[in-house]
C-alpha cells in the first residue's frame, strides 16, 4: 500500500534548489513493515517518478521484484528497501540496528545546526545549542562574505567549548577555501563540509591540513571510491543514496578507505529519520550526525520515537524501526 503525505516545514528553508516551505512523499507498506519515500529533487528523483517507482513496487510479486522496479530512483528504494527490513526485523522481534549490525549502540550523538545570520545571533544560536547539550555544532557558511564568515566562527570559537564544523555548501573558490582553511585551523575547527562546488572534487585533494574535509554534495555527482580518495570525512544521506542497507554499505566502506562518515538526513519524516538513527548506531564510534532535524518540519506522519536529548538520540527499542504511524496521511 502507498500513502502519500506533504508536511510543512516549521519555517521555509533556502537551499541551492530553491526555498522550500514543505516536505512531500510517501510511506510503502508490505508485509507489516513500512518505509518511507521522501524526494528531494537535486539528490534524488522527481516526486512523479518516486511516485510511478513506487506503483510499480506495490504491484510487484515479490520483494525482489519490488526493490527492482525502484533500481534508479533512490528515495523510492529507500522506502521499499526499509519496508522490507523493517518487516523482517518485526517479525524476527529484533530492532532495526540490530538487524543491520551486530552489537548497535543504544544512543547516538548528534549536531545541532546554526543558520547564516550576524556575528551576535550566531554566538547566542551557538551558546543556546550548548546549554540544550549539544556537543558538537555545524555553522552554516559561504552565504555572506569570507571576511564575515570567519567573524562569526571567531566568534563562536572564542564564546564555546562546543567542537566546531562549517557547512559552506559548495560556495566557496579554491582561493576563498584556501584562506578560510588557515584561518579555520587556528580555531580547531572539526571538518569543513563541501567547501567548494560538488563537481570540483579534485579541488578538495591537499585542502585539509588541521581542518578536515567532508564532503557532502559530491556524493551526487561522483563515485563514492572518488570521493572517500579525497575526503577526511562523507556525509551519508540514506534518502539519496537509495537506503539504509546501501547507506551502511557505504559506511563500512568508507571506513575502509580511513574516511569518517556522518549520517545525516535529507530532512525526511519520522520513519525515515528514525531509519537513519538505527544505521548510525551500527557504525561503531560514529562521530555526530546530522540527525537532529525533527525540529524543521511543523508536522510529522508519527509521533517522535527518538527525539533528541542532552545532543544524543536514543534508538526506540521496539521491534524494526519502532515508528508506528499515526495519520492518516
Ligand atoms: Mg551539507
Amino acid at each position: 500500500m502507498i500513502r502519500a503525505f506533504s508536511l510543512a516545514l516549521d519555517a521555509p528553508l533556502p537551499t541551492a534548489n530553491g526555498t522550500i516551505d514543505h516536505r512531500s512523499g510517501f510511506l510503502f507498506e508490505r508485509d507489516g513493515g513500512v518505509g518511507e519515500a521522501t524526494p528531494l529533487p537535486g539528490w534524488t528523483e522527481s516526486r512523479e517518478d518516486c511516485g510511478a517507482a513506487l506503483r510499480e513496487a506495490d504491484a510487484a510479486d515479490d520483494w525482489d521484484a519490488a526493490l527492482a522496479a525502484c533500481e534508479g530512483s533512490p528515495a523510492a528504494r529507500h522506502a521499499v528497501s526499509l519496508a522490507r527490513l523493517d518487516a523482517e526485523s518485526r517479525a524476527r522481534g529484533i530492532t532495526l540496528a540490530a538487524r543491520l549490525a551486530d552489537d548497535p549502540a543504544g544512543s547516538v550523538p548528534v549536531n545541532a545546526t546554526v543558520g547564516d545570520a550576524g556575528v551576535e545571533a550566531t554566538v547566542e544560536a551557538v551558546e543556546n545549542a550548548l546549554d540544550a547539550g549539544f556537543e558538537t555544532v555545524k555553522v552554516k557558511v559561504g552565504a555572506r562574505s569570507l571576511a564575515d564568515d570567519l567573524e562569526r566562527m571567531r566568534a563562536a570559537s572564542d564564546a564555546t567549548d562546543a567542537t566546531l564544523r562549517a557547512d559552506a555548501n559548495g560556495a566557496w573558490s579554491r582561493e576563498q577555501a584556501r584562506e578560510a582553511f588557515d584561518a579555520l585551523a587556528g580555531l580547531g575547527v572539526e571538518y569543513v563540509e563541501q567547501p567548494l562546488a560538488a563537481d570540483d572534487l579534485t579541488g578538495h585533494r591537499g585542502l585539509g591540513d588541521g581542518v578536515g574535509v567532508a564532503l557532502d554534495e559530491a556524493t551526487t555527482n561522483h563515485a563514492l571510491d572518488d570521493v572517500l580518495a579525497v575526503a577526511d570525512c562523507v556525509v551519508l544521506k540514506p534518502m539519496a543514496l537509495g537506503g539504509v542497507d546501501r547507506a551502511r554499505d557505504a559506511a563500512l566502506a568508507a571506513r575502509e578507505a580511513g574516511v569518517e562518515p556522518v549520517v545525516t538526513t535529507t530532512i525526511d519524516a519520522a520513519v525515515a529519520r528514525t531509519a537513519a538513527v538505527h544505521l548510525a548506531a551500527g557504525v561503531p564510534e560514529i562521530s555526530a550526525c546530522g540527525l537532529a532535524t525533527a525540529d524543521l518540519l511543523a508536522e510529522d506522519v508519527a509521533d517522535d520515537p527518538a527525539p533528541v536529548e542532552s545532543g544524543r538520540i536514543r534508538v526506540p527499542d521496539a521491534p524494526g524501526h519502532g515508528v508506528e504511524v499515526s495519520v492518516d496521511a
